[in-house]
Formats: C-alpha cells, sequence, structure tokens
C-alpha cells in the first residue's frame, strides 16, 4: 500500500508507505496523504468480521493500510489499543468489552458510543492508537519528537492522554489562558507526566494556533528541535476511524447487504471522511449524514456546491465548540475523490482557498456526481441543540452533549423508514456541564475517573503572546534533557 499526495503527481518516487506519513502531517507539495486506492472488502468477509472482537476487527481492517509493520507487531499495538480498561469508563464489563456499542433509543435509531476513552470524547479512539504507533515507529527509527500544538479543548487533551509517558515523546500543548471550562482545564493541567508541558497563552485559541504556525514556519528550529504535530490532518487517525463504522455497521444488522446510514457531528471533516472511505471501500452505508452547528461551511457545500470557508471572525462561539470550525482540513480529501483524484484540479481549487477564497462546484459534472457519494447535509443552532437534548432525555431517558444533540437533530430530518438510522456520540455530556445544565436543569452524571478532578495540583506554564517566548521555553526542556 502506497500513499500520494492529493496535490502531487503519482510518479513512483513521491509515493511513501505508511510509516513515512505517520509522523507527517502535511505532504511537501502542501496536500494531505491517501492510499494510492482504497482496498476492497467484500460480503463474505464481513460476515466473517461479525464473530471478531474490537481489536481483531481494527487489525483486519487496518493491515490493509499498513504493510510496513510486521502484522504480528501491529497486533501487539491493536490489542494495547483496545482493551476495556482503556475505553471502560465505569460501564458495565460486557459493554465495555464491546468498546464502542450500539445503545439504541428506539427501533432503527441508536448512538454509537465512541466517547468512553480517557478524555471522554470521540477523539480517543484514533489517539490512542496513534500514541503507540508513534512509540513503536520512533523506537525502530532511533528518533525522537516534540509534539508541538495548540487547543481549545478536545484534540489536546485527547493528545496528551494518547502520548504521556510515551518514550521519545514530549508534548508542548498552547491553550488560551482562562477560556476553557474549569473541566478541559483539569483534564490537560492535571497529567503529572514529565513528557506534558501546557502553555496557557494570555489570549485566544486563535492567537494560541499563530504562535504554533509561526514556529512551525520557522524551518530552522523546527529541524533543530524535531517538532512534529498530532493535528485531524493525520491519516493514521482518519484509518484508526474507520473501524467503528465497521464495528457499528455489524452491530446493527444481521446481513451484511442491509444498508445503514451514519450521521456525524462534524467539524474537521475527520470522523465523516473516514465514513466515506469506509463506504468506498464496500461497507454497505446508505447515507452518510453530515450536521454542522451554526459554523455551517460544509452544509453550503453539501447544499449548493459552494465551499466558501469564514476568517476566524465570522466564526460562531457556540456551545458545541469542537464543532466552532470554519475551515475544514480534512476536505481537501473528499474532493480529490469527488474531482476523480486528478491532483490538478485539487491545485486549480485549493490556490483559490489558500488565498482566502471559495469555489463553487454547481454546475459542473463534479457536483452532478456528487448523489453518488451518499452525502446529505443539515445544520443544528443553539435552540435546537437544547431542545434535542431535552427531548432526547424526556423520550429515552439519555443525556447526550452538545455535538451529539448537533448529529441527532440533523438525524431526525434525514431518517428514511427502512434504513437504520447510527448517531456517532462524540463526547460524554460530563465535558460540557453548563448547557446540560440550561436544557435540563441538572447536571448529567459524571464517569467515576472524573469525579473531583477540578480538585487535583495543575501544572501550566503561562506566558504572552509571544512566539520566542514559546520557542525557549521548548529549547530549554529538549536541551535540560539531552
Ligand atoms: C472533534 C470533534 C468533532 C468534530 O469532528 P471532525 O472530525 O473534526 O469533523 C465533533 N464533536 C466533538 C465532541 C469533537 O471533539
Amino acid at each position: 500500500m502506497f500513499y500520494v499526495s492529493t496535490r502531487g503527481d503519482a510518479q513512483a518516487s513521491s509515493k511513501k508507505k505508511f510509516t513515512e506519513i505517520l509522523l507527517d502531517g502535511l505532504a511537501p507539495d502542501g496536500g494531505l496523504y491517501l492510499p494510492e486506492s482504497y482496498p476492497k472488502v467484500t460480503r463474505g468477509e464481513l460476515d466473517r468480521w461479525r464473530g471478531y472482537s474490537y481489536a481483531e476487527l481494527a487489525l483486519a481492517v487496518l493491515v490493509r493500510f499498513i504493510d510496513d509493520i510486521p502484522p504480528g507487531d501491529l497486533r501487539a499495538l491493536v490489542e494495547k489499543t483496545y482493551t476495556r480498561e482503556v475505553y471502560g469508563n465505569g460501564r458495565d464489563p460486557a459493554r465495555a468489552a464491546e468498546i464502542t456499542p450500539v445503545r439504541w433509543l428506539e427501533p432503527g435509531l441508536g448512538l454509537v458510543e465512541l466517547s468512553n476513552g480517557p478524555t471522554l470524547a470521540f477523539k480517543d479512539m484514533a489517539m490512542q492508537l496513534l500514541g503507540h504507533l508513534f512509540e513503536y515507529a520512533l523506537a525502530k527509527q532511533n528518533e525522537e519528537i516534540n509534539i508541538l500544538g495548540a487547543t481549545s479543548g478536545d484534540t489536546g487533551s485527547a493528545a496528551e492522554y494518547a502520548l504521556r509517558g510515551k518514550r521519545g515523546v514530549r508534548v508542548f500543548m498552547l491553550s488560551p489562558h482562562g477560556r476553557m471550562s474549569a473541566f478541559q482545564r483539569a483534564q490537560m493541567y492535571s497529567l503529572p507526566d514529565d513528557n506534558i508541558f501546557n502553555i496557557a497563552v494570555r489570549g485566544a485559541f486563535d492567537d494560541a494556533q499563530d504562535i504554533v504556525k509561526a514556529i512551525f514556519n520557522d524551518r530552522g528550529f523546527k529541524a533543530r528541535y524535531r517538532l512534529g504535530a498530532v493535528n485531524s490532518i493525520n491519516w493514521a487517525r482518519v484509518a484508526a476511524q474507520l473501524v467503528y463504522y465497521f464495528r457499528a455497521y455489524l452491530a446493527a444488522t444481521r446481513s451484511s447487504d442491509e444498508p445503514v446510514a451514519f450521521a456525524v457531528p462534524s467539524g474537521n471533516f475527520g470522523n465523516i471522511f473516514a465514513g466515506h472511505v469506509a463506504r468506498r471501500m464496500g461497507l454497505p452505508i446508505g447515507r452518510l449524514v453530515l450536521a454542522t452547528n451554526e459554523n455551517d461551511v460544509l452544509d453550503e457545500f453539501f447544499r449548493t456546491g459552494v465551499y466558501r470557508p469564514r476568517g476566524a471572525a465570522d466564526t460562531f462561539t457556540t456551545s458545541s465548540p469542537s464543532m466552532d470550525i470554519s475551515k475544514a482540513s480534512n476536505f481537501e480529501r473528499f474532493v480529490f475523490d469527488l474531482v476523480g483524484r486528478d491532483p490538478a484540479a485539487i491545485r486549480n481549487l485549493w490556490s483559490g482557498i489558500d488565498a482566502g477564497g471559495s469555489f463553487d462546484l454547481s454546475g459542473t459534472p463534479y457536483f452532478s456526481a456528487l448523489p453518488e457519494f451518499g452525502f446529505v447535509s443539515g445544520r443544528s443552532t443553539q435552540a435546537d441543540r437544547l431542545a434535542t437534548i431535552r427531548r432526547t432525555f424526556e423520550r429515552y431517558g439519555v443525556i447526550i452533549d452538545p455535538h451529539t444533540a448537533d448529529g441527532l437533530k440533523v438525524a431526525l430530518e434525514q431518517r428514511a423508514a427502512d434504513m437504520p438510522m447510527l448517531v456517532l456520540e462524540t463526547a460524554l455530556p460530563a465535558k460540557f456541564e453548563d448547557t446540560i445544565v440550561e436544557a435540563l436543569g441538572h447536571p448529567p452524571e459524571r464517569p467515576a475517573a472524573a469525579a473531583g478532578i477540578e480538585g487535583l495540583p495543575q501544572r501550566v506554564e503561562v506566558m504572552d503572546v509571544d512566539a520566542d517566548a514559546v520557542k525557549r521555553f521548548i529549547a530549554r526542556q529538549v536541551e535540560g534533557a539531552r
């Protein structure tokens, strides 16, 4: 299996293997990596996979994309990752062993439980595997890496919990000082591991993000301190996310030809892109239902063919903050498939996007072909979120988080009578207590492991919006250890 860039030529020299792209973010030409072709899965294989554990299924799916790690080693990494200890979160042992069971709200409408990893959001599903893959690959190459990132919440904590204590890895995570919830702060800043460095910047998330960009643009610094990233464009994260689409499909069907719909609360288009890949591999996904909040760039595209990223100033702050994204970093991968994998077309479209513009595919053959890709979309607002949280609790006795509520709201609009609808649960309500209290008048239950987390000692370095100060801090930590 070789990987190509969405913007590159398909010359043999530019093709790479999985472990070569594992530690890379962007391809050198500015594009994103994708497998040269999607491996196909047959009905017979799907039937056989029905009896598999989550780890066995993960191995069966991932070996098709990773052929430069010996299968025995990959098996060990996957078995270490997908255990009921890592994803248990106080659920009863049988449910925990399922890793991502479906919780049926009523016949034909279910939630896929993806948020029982260490940080209570679906990002743990992929990030935990990434942590083990990083450690493995770095040990093989006898290298080390310093992960630098900015977070407004979920991604940063999922990365820290995946990389804490891993050999060869340090994490420098910037966050906006005083702007995350007390729970999110406690989750990140209370980690005691000495390879984790939290930096709170006296500014907004965008300021933190700009510092990270500025430091990555200093090529000399980046090379000297071996900086890397774990953002949502990392292909390994998409690959790991494929597994739960297969798992949930098999849980929701008896035979391997029944179509199932998936509804996905979306921001950077990483989660739902994995659904698209699973469908291209042959999983009978009847529909991919894309849900956005008020930041509806993606909904606009699927309705009109216009992709018009917004700037930071035009991005709304909502109560489903992990979807407050106005430029979907994985979207380029989907459009690459939509335009028949033509890198010249992508270079052309993204030269406009990278210059702050937009593009319009309406009236082109690409837009006419869109229905074949199975996507439908919709958006959800603050009022919709609150109403959906309330209604779900009243009808089913189940509390869902604001992101999952966006997904469920749009799922109900797009539901077909003859096709089961599975909504991906992307976080637990305990992470967003304020909104739950607003909707229901009382807070959700907290998982035992998170009880009293705000009372733990915290370690965080508070700094001004100053890239040089952050560089000096990184240099000190790395030099000190050398
Ligand atoms: C990251 C995240 C999303 C959005 O997922 P994408 O892969 O960026 O589309 C939705 N909900 C929650 C809770 C998240 O953390």
